[in-house]
């Protein structure tokens, strides 16, 4: 039989287990897992019991379960296959000849996405973009989603205080993104369903969606109009904690409106800093050249324990951006005072003393281990003179803390077999291993990479939920090449096909 995505399968016959964590007494024997109504019931040798239904043969393929990527920002990451890739620009004279030759959208606007300003060789001019670019509204986003550049007509057009060399940085460029990616949903939806598609290839079966907005209507929206590719756990921020409180959402509730239960209420979401690429991150130290800049917090700590404390009472979970080491200190100070519990999403520099406390509050280290090797020259100049500890994964495991791995897509692509990658071998281009002694083992990367976390990863066991994935080579024992470039046979969620090669 010739199954096809969407499908509903009853047996994945004469595969081989390679989950980080197991019970079943199988070993390397091929076995045959049997699933009903979305759920794992039966682990058996493969044949010993009859196969009924919908067979996938998976000829000694490796089975895992399913993928989570724990920060994406699904809109901006759709949105991006739409805008300009500035991920290779090396000077800002570059990006603005780049940028004038792309024909504006149906809006008026050129947008691009994914510059680097860190590495540019030049600096930046407004009146220089402004000659390249003309009269067409021209937007530009930081790969790390922090600051913007815009000539002179999208300042304009936005009604933004000009800034001397047109860049806009955190909250006003945070405003300029969520005003890009609020585009009708004819347009955007489409763009979500393929997003799903490219992740579910990869064997993602669920994601945790921080886009900047309303999200519970949106999500609600796509699942009545038939997307069924995900799971979905949807950020609240701070500017919609008053709403969604008042409106009795708690962490784990089903979106209102949907037609599934794929979508569910996530954590409420807050920014406490800026990010590395930006030069915005709360640091204990000054960035090189710029002795009076050490980041900036942009909540102070008494908002955060007061929202995080309001989270807390009204049933949400907290996950927060903490990049900085002084970002990261006052998140914990925060989790420790107000008792929430969640996640910080980055945990990019920490300070040596603060390791610990991560796994001692039960507080997951949400991380995206990819970002540790793009900015790898980032941090060995801008974070050179830091004396906390930078992308401390394993210490961060060692420690105890649980690990959840991301991509914080589109700042990196949305590829947990990289980011799985990045975190055990420490490379990505062929040069030697970054601060290999924070490389992590396959089992955390895979652990780290499953619902749960790398303490306390998901399950191929029956009563679990069928969430799978089926990889041609054993994950627990590939290196670099072979885990990057993993072929995904067969990806299923509840028991559905959502990917089949
Ligand atoms: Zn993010």
């Amino acid at each position: 039989m010739t199954l096809s995505h969407g499908d509903h399968v009853d047996v994945i016959a004469r595969a081989r287990i390679a989950a980080p964590e197991r019970f079943d007494p199988f070993g390397d024997e091929l076995v045959d897992v049997h699933m009903a109504e979305g759920a794992i019931v039966d682990i058996a040798p493969s044949g010993a019991l009859p196969r009924h239904g919908r067979v996938v043969d998976a000829d000694g393929a490796w089975l895992i379960p399913g993928l989570w990527d724990h920060h994406v920002h699904v809109t901006q990451w759709a949105m991006s296959a739409t805008r300009e890739p500035l991920g290779h620009v090396t000077t800002a004279a570059q990006a603005a000849a780049v940028m004038s030759a792309v024909a504006p959208g149906a809006d008026g606007r050129r947008v691009g996405d994914g510059f680097r300003d860190a590495f540019w060789t030049d600096t930046p001019s407004l009146a220089d973009l402004d000659a390249a670019t003309g009269d067409v509204p021209t937007y530009m986003i930081n790969a790390d989603v922090h600051s913007v550049w815009l000539n002179s007509a999208a300042l304009r057009r936005e009604q933004m205080e000009h800034s001397p060399d047109g860049f806009l940085r955190e909250e006003p460029a945070f405003e300029i993104s969520r005003r890009l990616n609020d585009v009708p949903a004819h347009l955007s939806d489409p763009l979500v369903s393929q997003m799903a598609r490219d992740a579910a290839a990869r064997g993602v079966v669920g994601v945790v969606d921080l886009d900047m907005a309303w999200n519970e209507e949106a999500w609600a929206r796509r699942i009545r109009g038939g997307f069924d590719g995900l799971r979905v756990e949807f950020g609240i921020y701070p500017m919609f904690l008053d709403r969604a409180l008042t409106e009795g959402l708690q962490t784990g509730d089903v979106a209102r409106g949907a037609s599934s239960d794929l979508a569910r209420v996530g954590p409420f979401k807050v920014i406490t800093d800026g990010s590395l690429g930006t030069r915005t991150a709360a640091c204990s130290h000054p960035y090189p050249g710029d002795p009076g800049n050490r980041g900036i917090l942009t909540v102070d700590p008494a908002t955060l324990v007061d929202w995080m404390t309001h989270a807390t009472a009204g049933g949400l979970s907290c996950a927060v951006h903490a990049i900085g080491d002084v970002a990261n200190a006052h998140a914990l100070d925060a989790f420790a005072v107000t008792g929430a519990w969640g996640s910080i999403e980055h945990a990019q520099l920490v300070a040596h003393s603060d390791i610990p406390r991560f796994a001692r509050l039960g507080v997951n280290a949400s991380v995206q281990p990819t970002h540790a090797i793009d900015d790898r020259d980032l941090t060995d100049t801008i974070w050179a003179d830091q004396t906390a500890h930078p992308y401390p994964l394993k210490s961060l495991a060692d420690s105890g803390a649980n690990l959840l791995f991301g991509s914080d897509a589109p700042v990196s692509r949305l590829d947990p077999w990289a980011a799985m990658a990045a975190a055990a071998f420490r490379t990505g281009d062929g040069r030697e291993p970054w601060r290999p002694d924070e490389g992590v083992s396959l089992r955390t990367a895979v652990a780290a990479s499953t619902r749960g976390g790398s303490n306390d990863p998901a399950l191929i066991h029956p009563g679990a939920p069928a969430d799978l994935v089926l990889c041609a080579a054993d994950p627990l024992h590939a290196d670099d090449g072979a885990l990057r470039a993993m072929v995904v046979g067969a990806t299923v969620l509840g028991g559905r096909l959502t990917h089949v090669a």
